[in-house]
């Protein structure tokens, strides 16, 4: 039995044939699926998605690629959300600063025909500290919300690994967070799981290029990581470039077994152990 710790059953990749697609997903064995919130109405979503189904948990929250178009003051909305039972997380939070606001700055015509030399520095940079303002303030609720519930944290991350550390340390007593799609190095995995954190693997563990995270893969420890697909992107290999389903879980879990020379029995079991503790999905 495999758990797909983090899906977006919400999307409407999914409007058309959702019961098909969790009938295959439960035929392969992947019998619980957590259904991951990136704005309040995704999160509101996935709450409903868990009611109709017995085998959907909900994650919620305001991803951070989208806090800017969602109202400042979500916190006790998301808090409503939050209370319902089949609620098992928080997220998916975190920092973002793959595409930044500079990015999108073209020279100013006006200075060009003063013969000005063009800088976007100065603008680029207040523009570019402002959205990033607003993306960690909205982590820090979503972190202290999660500790007022007594829930832990999914955490995404890109092209912000020093900042999330950072501002995730006040917090490493208090809750747990999964850095979900996990990227990193050896050491990067080691030192998160250090401070009571744990990582999860997509699909991208199946890519042919994909051979540094397979380093990871072969280095963390039995504990310290759980599966996802990320669906509806990230579909592992042999359906890379489709539309990604929880059914692929057992794909990712094959490729982990290999690279790690474990039996696919003992992923299971190791994975369903640690991600049952992780979002308290027993007792
Ligand atoms: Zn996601």
């Amino acid at each position: 039995m495999f758990i797909d710790t983090h899906a977006h059953l919400d999307y409407a990749d999914y409007k058309d044939d959702l019961e098909e697609v969790i009938a295959k997903a439960t035929a392969a064995g992947v019998t619980r699926i957590l259904t991951v919130g990136t704005s309040l109405e995704s999160s509101r979503q996935a709450v409903a998605l868990s009611e109709r189904f017995a085998g959907v948990y909900a994650v919620v929250g305001i991803h951070p690629t989208n806090v800017a178009a969602e109202p400042r003051d979500f916190y006790s909305s998301l808090q409503e959300i939050a209370e319902h039972p089949k609620v098992v997380a928080i997220g998916e939070t975190g920092l973002d600063y793959h595409h930044l606001p500079s990015e999108k700055l073209q020279p100013s015509a006006a200075l060009e025909a003063l013969g000005c030399e063009f800088s976007a520095e100065p603008e680029g940079a207040v523009l570019d500290g402002a959205y990033k303002a607003l993306q960690t303030q909205a982590f820090l609720q979503h972190l202290d919300l999660a500790v007022k519930l007594r829930l832990n944290v999914v955490l995404h991350q890109r092209d912000a690994w020093e900042d999330t550390l950072r501002y995730l340390a006040p917090y490493n007593s208090r809750l747990r967070a999964v850095f979900h799609c996990f990227g990193g190095t050896a050491q990067e995995a080691m030192q998160v799981i250090e401070q009571g954190h744990i990582i999860s693997f997509t699909g991208i563990v199946t890519f042919k290029n994909a051979h540094n995270i397979r380093t990871t893969v072969a280095a963390v420890s039995a504990n310290g990581y759980m599966l996802e697909t990320d669906c509806p992107y990230l579909a592992p290999v042999p359906y890379r470039g489709k539309r990604c389903e929880p059914a692929h879980v057992r794909n990712i879990a094959e490729l982990i077994s290999q690279v790690r020379g474990e039996s696919l029995d003992a992923i299971a079991r190791q994975t369903t152990a640690t991600a049952e503790e992780f979002f308290r999905l027993i007792g």
